[in-house]
């Protein structure tokens, strides 16, 4: 079976910006210990095992990244998520005295400063995310809770209680598909047709996903290597499965792939999530080549 490397695949300069500064502050004597970081620095559970083992204690679970706070122990170093972070928790952070370190992506932090900015405009904001993950939940406290909506559907906008002469600004979580947030955007222009759109998807994002469709066109199926909880990873399957009509599957790491999946196929292409080590996709390429 032949297999095809979709290029580009894997990190992004986000995630290896992110990396590196947790690693620089672990192996920085003066930094006050303990080290903790609110959520996953990323979301891949080997980086998560990597930083671990250099001392620094990831704090995750189902609670907000304000609720994180209160589990940091007295005097720590709070490391913040490439994902970004509401505004208000970071002051809370200071507030009790922790050191602070923002690891938060400079595409997450555009996307903030223009929510910040079109609110000081008199816009309301209509942000499109995915519910539960940490980056909407960064965002949406950028703006007072009344000039903000999480749009995850396009029926999430007929919902809104907003007059329609409303100023509207529209915007995006970065690791989306440009193909799902259209059918959004075309609902909010339906009902507000004067809205801005500003599309945050970054251009990682973007690079990975148009890379994968194009690639899905010469094979039989593509493999994306990444965490379940990586959204950008689960977007790649999504639009190779939606947008090219080709069989994708994740997998975290080689032992997860199944010969039986492959049967009778000739050629087979990889791609991976911006937050998955090269080591991993390396891995699944090698044994996927002994298929
Ligand atoms: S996927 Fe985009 S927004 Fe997220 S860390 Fe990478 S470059 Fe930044």
């Amino acid at each position: 079976m032949e297999v095809v490397k979709i290029t580009p695949r894997g990190y992004c300069y986000g995630v290896v910006d992110a990396i590196t500064l947790a690693k620089r502050v672990a192996r920085d004597p003066a930094v006050p210990r303990p080290i903790v970081v609110l959520g996953q620095i990323v979301h891949n559970q080997h980086v998560v095992d990597e930083l671990a083992a250099l001392g620094i204690r990831t704090l995750d679970g189902r609670e907000s990244r304000q609720e994180l706070l209160d589990r940091v122990p007295k005097g720590a170093t709070v490391i913040f998520t490439a994902h970004g972070t509401a505004p208000e928790v970071v002051a809370e952070a200071r507030r009790r005295g922790f050191h602070v370190v923002d690891a938060t992506c400079p595409d997450v932090l555009k996307t903030h400063r223009l929510i910040a900015e079109k609110v000081k405009a008199g816009y309301t904001i209509l942000y499109i995310g995915q519910p539960g993950h940490p980056e909407p939940e960064g965002a949406m406290g950028v703006a007072p809770p009344d000039r903000i909506y999480l749009i995850a559907r396009p029926e999430d906008v007929d919902q809104l209680a907003l007059a329609e002469d409303t100023p509207i600004a529209v915007t995006t979580q970065t690791t989306l598909s440009q193909w799902d947030t259209a059918a959004i955007i075309e609902a909010v222009l339906r009902r507000f047709p004067r809205a801005e759109v500003y599309n945050e998807i970054c251009l990682a994002t973007q690079q990975r996903q148009e890379a994968a469709v194009r690639a899905a066109a010469d094979v039989d199926m593509v493999v994306v290597v990444g965490d379940p909880r990586s959204n950008n990873t689960n977007r790649l399957v999504e639009v190779v499965q939606k947008v090219a009509g080709k069989p994708a599957v994740r997998v975290g790491h080689a032992d997860e792939l199944d010969p039986a999946w492959f049967r009778g196929m000739r050629r087979v292409a990889v791609t991976a999530g911006s937050s998955t080590p090269t080591p991993l996709t390396r891995a699944v390429i090698a044994r996927l080549e002994t298929f």
